[in-house]
């Protein structure tokens, strides 16, 4: 058994309630590899934002869970080596599927769990939730649990269409689990491809795709059954144009690729939700970079050639979500 306090990690309690009180919201940032986590760490510390690290089960597959775990470790070291005296970073499993692994993670030193069974019909989901919510919670680690389903692929975790969270469902489901905080649906999607060409419109001048709206009213009444409960948006990446068309410009092929809009973002992250996930548009940055060395330098053959360019263009990246989109900056 290993503490998550004794790694200088911190669970998500007092992050949200500040980010709920602040009207900002906490970033969370999955990680792969040493890049993404220097960039994530570089940019936190130079904006003094709390952090959530969150790791998925296509990252313990790639990455190696021991490993990854002590890279968070290594990585609040390095927070305070760049100069953050106090780092508040936490180390979250992304879509936890099973009570075993989430009970794995408690005890090797994550500070914070989210247990998906939105899948599950509803009474399944409030029991599995709950036997998780009762184990982590012996150790202070917080849990985040899923009600509604989300459209979109994320790793693993696929969805042919979604189902905007019942409002009329959430105190229910939240004083029965006692989870601290809620992922819903509405209407943001896993992935680079978050909606098919016919669910958008055209924007006439560009011809770019124009998503569909949030279903902020969904939102709105959420908020009202459970005021100044924690909510998480899942899926919330805004697919950046600059980056897609670099990709394209550099040889690759992302036709129609869309985000959510960082304006709906932005006005999501004043309200109740404390929690953005963001994990394609770190990955599309790093592609964009990777693929402009490789176009312009095609007998470059040194990783850190072009990892080092794609980490800093990554760096770039998370301090823009973190002060013009959560608003997280100065909060730690
Ligand atoms: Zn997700």
């Amino acid at each position: 058994m290993v503490s998550y306090k004794d790694l200088g990690l911190v669970n998500t309690r007092e992050m949200f309630k500040k980010a709920i009180n602040g009207g900002y919201a906490i970033p969370a940032f999955n990680f792969n590899n040493m890049e993404q986590l220097q960039a994530i760490i570089k940019a936190s510390a130079e904006t003094k934002s709390p952090v959530i690290l969150q790791v998925s089960k296509g990252a313990r597959n790639y990455a190696n869970q021991t490993l990854l775990r002590y890279m968070a470790q290594g990585a609040v070291e390095y927070a305070k080596e760049l100069g953050w005296e106090n780092p508040q970073i936490c180390l979250h499993l992304d879509h936890g599927d099973s009570f075993e692994l989430c009970k794995s993670c408690v005890d090797f030193g994550f500070s914070s769990v989210m247990i998906d069974a939105s899948s599950l019909p509803y009474e399944e989901n409030i029991a599995l939730t709950k036997k998780v919510v009762e184990y982590a919670h012996q150790y202070d680690v917080t849990v985040e649990a899923e009600l509604g389903v989300l459209a979109g692929v994320e790793d693993e975790v696929q969805a042919e269409e979604s189902h905007y969270t019942k409002p009329e469902e959430v105190i229910d489901f939240a004083t029965r689990t006692g989870c601290d905080s809620l992922a819903i649906s509405i209407g943001t999607s896993h992935g680079a491809y978050k909606f098919k060409p016919e669910q958008c419109t055209r924007d006439p001048k560009t011809g770019r795709l124009v998503p569909p709206p949030l279903a902020f009213d969904v939102l709105d009444a959420i908020m009202e059954k459970l005021p100044g409960f924690p909510i998480v948006l899942h899926g919330s990446s805004s697919v950046p144009q600059e980056y897609v068309d670099m990709i394209n410009q550099y040889g690759g092929k992302l036709p129609d690729a869309v985000g959510i809009p960082e304006e709906q973002l932005r006005k999501a992250a004043a309200s109740a939700v404390c929690k953005i996930n963001i994990d394609s548009d770190s990955r599309l940055a790093f592609t964009a970079a990777v693929r402009k060395v490789f176009w312009e330098k095609p007998g470059e053959f040194d990783p850190r050639k072009y990892c080092g360019p794609a980490r800093d263009l990554m760096t770039e990246l998370y301090k823009h979500k973190i002060i013009n989109v959560l608003g997280s900056d100065g909060k730690a």
